[in-house]
């Protein structure tokens, strides 16, 4: 059940008392309004029992806010040594609910750390990311091995244009290698918008907080580097017709373009996402007949 206030001290006190000056190599930007938290938080449930995995919680607003709507358990990973002492007072206000790990959640094997707790099933993600790592983060959760993922939820905070990256449709200028992935196994939808105004200190740009559920069933059945590797082909040149923007992966690029039921003088960019998955497997039958050569997608 939720809870109406925390025993715990204003943030901003947090922050003077452990002396938590914001790093800008961190990528903090600090959220200090838990009535702003309890919302993000809120949009990240249902938090009624839930076991929620949080990515840089930071002096700890949005952790607050997951247990005061009711997570039962919150495991965090946090990069800064120097706020491990106030999530730990936080552990105390909330005795048996919140885990702390001290590492780079680009690096952790997610499985793993959870496995650690006792954690066997899925868990929702929340988090309000650094925006260099965010990215990075996504992609990470994106081409996971196993699928279904461990995740059962993200709700992440992300500069706008990133967000509206993920939900964008063919034809517009936001459209691209990561709303083919995002949208091929997982269900993007924007929230809502968080003023800059609400970070300490404000960043130059404006956030949406984000939310994506796995498919259990990606929109088309296609090896994930196959994907990549069109993908990657394709938006290297968005603007070309396919059938140069796709030389790169076939000597017959036109062949392998009709054998996928398209048209050579389509633009990369118009193209959908099971239209995408249809070079994808075409090119995957050329490669086996020998006729491209196999190549992994560029980073
Ligand atoms: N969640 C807090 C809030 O909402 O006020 C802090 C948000 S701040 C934008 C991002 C946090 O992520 C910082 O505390 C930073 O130290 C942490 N961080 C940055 N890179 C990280 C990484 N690779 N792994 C884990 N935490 C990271």
């Amino acid at each position: 059940m939720p809870e109406l206030a925390d025993p715990l001290p204003p943030l901003r006190d947090v922050i003077a008392a452990h002396d938590l000056a914001a790093k800008k190599s961190l990528g903090q930007n600090f959220l200090l309004d838990l009535n702003l938290t309890r919302r993000i938080a809120r949009a990240a449930g249902p938090l009624d029992g839930a076991t929620i995995y949080e990515v840089g919680p930071g002096p700890g607003g949005l952790t607050r806010a997951l247990l005061m709507e009711g997570a039962s358990r919150v495991i965090a990973i946090e990069r800064d040594a120097r706020c491990l002492p106030a999530l730990a007072e936080i552990a105390d206000a909330y005795p048996g609910r919140l885990e702390i790990a001290s590492g780079d959640a680009l690096k952790i094997d997610e499985r793993e750390l959870l496995r650690m707790q006792n954690i066997n099933g899925a868990v929702r993600v929340a988090a309000n990311l650094p925006y260099n790592v965010g990215s990075a983060l996504l992609v990470k959760w994106l081409t996971a091995d196993s699928w279904p993922p461990f995740w059962q939820s993200l709700t992440l905070m992300f500069q706008r244009e990133v967000a509206e990256r993920l939900v964008a449709v063919p034809g517009t200028k936001a459209y691209g290698r990561l709303s083919v992935l995002a949208q091929w196994r997982a269900s993007p939808r924007l929230l809502f918008d968080v003023d800059a105004r609400a970070f300490t200190p404000p960043p130059k740009i404006t956030s949406t907080l984000v939310r994506l559920e796995p498919l259990m069933v990606p929109v088309v059945l296609v090896e994930l580097g196959d994907l990549e590797a069109v993908t990657a082909a394709a938006f290297g040149h968005r603007r070309k017709m396919l059938r140069q923007s796709l030389k790169s992966l076939a000597p017959d690029a036109e062949a392998l373009i009709r054998s996928a039921g398209l048209d050579p003088t389509e633009r990369p960019e118009r193209l959908s996402v099971q239209q995408f998955g249809a070079l994808a497997r075409a090119w995957r039958i050329m490669v086996e007949a020998g006729e491209a050569p196999c190549k992994s997608p560029p980073k």
